[in-house]
């Protein structure tokens, strides 16, 4: 089975993707943690996407899309993506990528929350986690961001007939078994 979790940020699709990935045995990626992790090593890749990372920009989408083609390439099903794709051009790339390997995508689970609720739990995460971008200024570009450059996957995979939503805005633990009985009858329909 393979998934994508969309989402604005706050969402939770990192706490989602953590917690599914082990219940339904998924190889899981998470871009942002990638760009994290690279920033702190001060890797090549870490200098280019750093500027974009601190300000709540996207990484420009050759270099996101290069980074998830070589994870692909080991990591070849049963896969979950976490924040990746982020614009049509990603979804466009990543769905060549599969094309070229014979992968299927099965399944894009929209986690949505209103937007007021996103802005308190961005800043009730700085408080523990002090992630550099969870800052006043910098969430509100991640918002807009989501708004311009993401939000149109939703209709881009409505059209695939492969988006299903999510109520986000429950308890963790209940966001958590929505998505469970989601991807249960998903893995129904595959194994049928
Ligand atoms: P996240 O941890 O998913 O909130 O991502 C943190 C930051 O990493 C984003 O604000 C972007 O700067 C960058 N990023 C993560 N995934 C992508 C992507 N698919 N495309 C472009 N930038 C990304």
């Amino acid at each position: 089975m393979n998934i994508i979790l969309l989402g604005p940020p706050g969402a939770g699709k990192g706490t989602q993707a953590e917690y599914i990935s082990k219940k339904f045995d998924l190889n899981k990626v998470s871009t942002g943690d990638l760009f994290r992790e690279n920033i702190k090593n001060n890797s090549p890749l870490g200098q280019k996407a750093n500027e974009f990372v601190n300000s709540g920009k996207l990484v420009p989408d050759q270099i996101v899309t290069d980074m998830i083609n070589n994870w692909l390439i080991s990591n070849t099903d049963n896969w979950l993506l976490d924040g990746f794709p982020r614009t049509i051009n990603q979804a466009k790339s990543l769905n060549q990528i599969l094309k070229s390997c014979n992968q299927i995508l099965n399944s894009v689970l929209l986690i949505s929350v209103p937007n007021n609720m996103l802005v308190d739990r961005l800043l009730e995460r700085q408080k523990i986690e002090k992630r550099s971008d969870d800052n006043m200024e910098t969430i509100q570009v991640r918002i807009n961001t989501y708004e311009e450059e993401t939000k149109p996957l939703i209709t881009y995979y409505q059209q695939e007939n492969i988006l299903s939503e999510i109520d986000g805005s429950q308890s963790i633990s209940n966001v958590s078994i929505s998505i469970e009985k989601e991807l249960a009858n998903i893995k129904k329909k595959i194994n049928n």
